[in-house]
């Protein structure tokens, strides 16, 4: 039993991390620079997606970004919204824009992602920023990965020489945060890393050699205290809601991570929720920010 756990507030150092921001653009501003700008596409009316563009959209506000929402039906046809895309590809006013995920089936993602101009891809989900991602090249880094790090760096934890494992290989968590986790970095990474999915054998024998356990599977509750050693250090991506009569909605929300059980072991672990989740929102504006100061793509 480790009685010294360290909870990872991912709350405050959202909240810190956008006040940051908006004394950034306060600053912009005075030196003649335009506001910031992000634009989000939601195609549909997926009551998850509305809540999680919404969240985007009232952050702009907080941190002086202009935002701008397109609103388009779920019968959308994929040339209708690349022609959008070129739209704002083009447009010198946005700065940055997200399509929201997922998207009506009819649209193919992958084609969606590739026609977001790379320079604008604030989500980081472009192969061209991926790939540069994993040359450890200057990149928007795709926001929840990118949370996690921050996260670990405001905490001051170590992770040169440390093991870590993740749980989870999809495209926006488990496989870029692997990457980041292994990169050379004057801050955080430098670790072993051992990447795990749904074919892993013994998973159990992996998870018990971790020094720091990032778990994104969508499975709630599926690390338990036996899995994990005194001392580990956990950060929990999943977000599953579940029925609860103990709620107005009616849900509660569950990480990947058994927290009760696991807790007491851990030297630090992110609560869900109120752990990585508020990260994300900070992520976003953080390579908006960036790609209005030509941070990235050092275009005009
Ligand atoms: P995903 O695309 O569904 O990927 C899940 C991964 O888990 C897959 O790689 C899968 O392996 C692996 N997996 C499933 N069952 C497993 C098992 N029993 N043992 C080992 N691996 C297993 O999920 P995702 O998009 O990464 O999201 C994961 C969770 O994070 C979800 O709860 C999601 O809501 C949450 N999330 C949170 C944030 C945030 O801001 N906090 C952001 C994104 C996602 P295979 O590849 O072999 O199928």
């Amino acid at each position: 039993m480790n009685t010294l756990t360290n909870i990872i507030d991912g709350k405050l150092i959202s909240q810190q991390i956008q006040g940051e921001i908006a004394i950034e653009v306060m600053s912009l501003i005075a030196q003649g620079h335009k506001k910031p700008h992000l634009a989000a596409i939601l195609v549909g009316n997926d009551g998850a997606s509305e809540t999680y563009v919404g969240a985007k959209v009232k952050a702009c506000d907080r941190v002086g970004f202009d935002s701008t929402l397109v609103r388009l039906p779920a019968t959308t046809t994929e040339i209708d919204l690349l022609i959008k895309i070129n739209e704002l590809n083009a447009d010198k006013s946005i700065d940055g824009f997200i399509v929201q995920l997922p998207l009506p089936k009819h649209i193919n993602e992958h084609i969606i992602m590739q026609a977001i101009a790379p320079e604008k891809d604030v989500d980081g989900f472009h192969p061209q920023n991926v790939g540069r991602m994993a040359l450890n090249l200057p990149t928007y880094l795709p926001a929840t990965p990118y949370g996690i790090i921050q996260l670990l760096k405001r905490y001051s934890i170590e992770t040169t020489g440390k093991h870590c494992v993740v749980l989870g290989r999809s495209h926006i968590v488990g496989s870029p945060i692997s990457i980041l986790m292994a990169r050379s970095s004057s801050t955080i990474g430098n670790c072993t890393v051992t990447l795990c999915h749904s074919r892993t054998k013994n998973l159990k024998e992996h998870t018990l050699k971790a020094d720091i356990l990032i778990v994104a599977l969508g499975k709630p509750e599926f690390v338990t205290a036996d899995m994990v050693k005194d001392g580990v250090i956990v950060i929990d991506v999943g977000i599953t809601r579940v029925p609860s009569d103990k709620t107005k909605t009616g849900f509660k929300l569950l990480g990947d991570v058994n927290y009760a059980q696991v807790a007491p072991k851990a030297a630090f672990i992110t609560p869900v929720p109120g752990g990585v989740g508020p990260m994300t929102i900070a992520s976003l504006l953080r390579n908006t920010l960036k790609s209005s100061k030509k941070e990235v793509y050092k275009l005009t």
